[in-house]
């Protein structure tokens, strides 16, 4: 593979410049990166990070930019998505866990443990994540969450270079972890143990899953999932549609019919769009019911 340059950077995985982030998030929306780049493996990203230092950049990782809503305005520094090397998976002995590589998507792994039979992951299935954004966000559904299931993650940042964290040091809470404070640590590679199922009774629980989603969520429009986090024993969606807020529209942002906690783009949202209704929702919600929703959603 040849090595790429732009703007002084030189890798051999994808460089782009002024890249329009509507194509890398699942919303649909935002304005241009800087520099986007995809570095093909451990030493490309070595150096793209190394170049952000010596030019000042800031970087974001992105997986699927599947929980992002990236503001009009753009991101003035270098967006990096992990290349193919990151998509691997290893695994020797079935007890001993598997290895995958952050860039990996979830579907991918939760099919790869299922033909295995590996169990622990099936209520996940439909999240349009990579292992490394379900990390960092720790990805749950139906009480099941991915931190649950870690043993180490490795990491890299441009002061330490390549570590491993702990399980315990990871910090795993409701949609969130360690990694959405250090915001210059990337996950490149994660430990996970997988209790040994049935087949039948894993693609079963599959099914369910998936057709629970497939009925309570809008997926035929783009939306990043939940916007706001559910609070202490009540549904944020539910809080939402009692505040009448189901249907409210600013340009193409809307909130869904369907399930009031998304918001779905109808075609040309624009990210200011969609932070006046949250915040109109977020204010309808707190004069119907006393409590601030707390947003899930990243914006950029
Ligand atoms: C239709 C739909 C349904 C959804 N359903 C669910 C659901 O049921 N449950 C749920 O939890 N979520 C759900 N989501 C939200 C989303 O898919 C998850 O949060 C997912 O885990 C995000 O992964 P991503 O790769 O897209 O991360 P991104 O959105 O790209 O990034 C999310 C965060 O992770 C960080 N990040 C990404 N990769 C790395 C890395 N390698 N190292 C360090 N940080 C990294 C980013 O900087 C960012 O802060 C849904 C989204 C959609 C669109």
């Amino acid at each position: 593979m040849h090595i790429k340059e732009m703007r002084g950077l030189k890798i051999r995985g994808r460089v782009v410049a002024q890249q329009s982030m509507k194509e890398l998030t699942s919303l649909k929306i935002g304005g241009q990166a800087y520099l986007y780049v995809v570095p093909e493996d451990l030493e490309d990203l070595k150096t793209v990070i190394s170049f952000c230092k010596d030019s000042g950049l800031s970087f974001l990782v992105i997986g699927n930019g599947s929980k992002l809503l990236i503001r009009d305005e753009g991101f003035k520094g270098v967006v990096v998505k992990l290349g193919s090397s990151f998509t691997r998976i290893k695994m020797e002995n079935k007890g001993d866990g598997i290895t995958v590589g952050a860039g990996l998507s979830l579907s991918t792994l939760i099919d790869f443990a299922s033909e295995k039979e590996l169990s622990g992951l099936e209520l996940l299935v439909g999240i349009p994540g990579t292992v490394g954004g379900a990390i960092a966000r720790n990805a749950s559904a139906f009480g099941q969450d991915l931190g649950q299931r870690v043993i180490w993650v490795r990491a890299l940042d441009n002061s330490t270079g390549d570590f491993t964290v702990r399980k315990e040091d990871i910090l795993f809470g409701y949609r969130t972890s360690v990694f959405m404070d250090k915001k210059d640590w990337i996950i490149t590679e994660v430990k996970l143990a997988l209790p040994a199922g049935r087949k039948e009774e894993i693609i079963s629980r599959l099914r369910e899953a998936r057709d629970k989603k497939m009925r309570s969520q809008p997926i035929s429009l783009p939306s990043a999932g939940c916007v706001f986090k559910n609070p202490p024993s009540c549904s944020a969606g539910l809080l939402i549609q009692r505040a009448g807020c189901s249907g409210m529209r600013i340009g193409d942002a809307q909130v869904s019919t369907h399930h009031a906690n998304f918001i779905v783009n109808k075609g040309n949202a624009a990210a200011r769009d969609v932070i006046r209704l949250i915040d109109m929702v977020r204010e309808r919600v707190k004069a119907s019911s006393g409590i601030t929703l707390e947003p899930e959603l990243e914006i950029i």
